[in-house]
């Protein structure tokens, strides 16, 4: 199997929402369900990111998935 090198960037965002970029770090409002996410590309751009989702977000992806 070949294994392919992949070139992306990966951005590491420390404390922030991967979603909405917002500090989700304690005191922040956002630390509270938030969770460490690694390696999500949210727009298929080839850019990377680590960081958290803060419940904000995961609140609005389940509405939005849920049918
Ligand atoms: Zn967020």
């Amino acid at each position: 199997m070949e294994v392919r090198k992949t070139d992306n960037t990966c951005i590491d965002l420390g404390d922030k929402c991967v979603h909405c970029k917002q500090d989700t770090s304690f005191g922040s409002g956002r630390f509270v369900n938030r969770y460490p996410v690694f390696g999500l590309d949210p727009d298929m751009s080839g850019i990377e990111y680590d960081g958290y989702c803060c419940d904000e977000c995961e609140q609005e992806w389940i509405k939005e998935n849920e049918s």
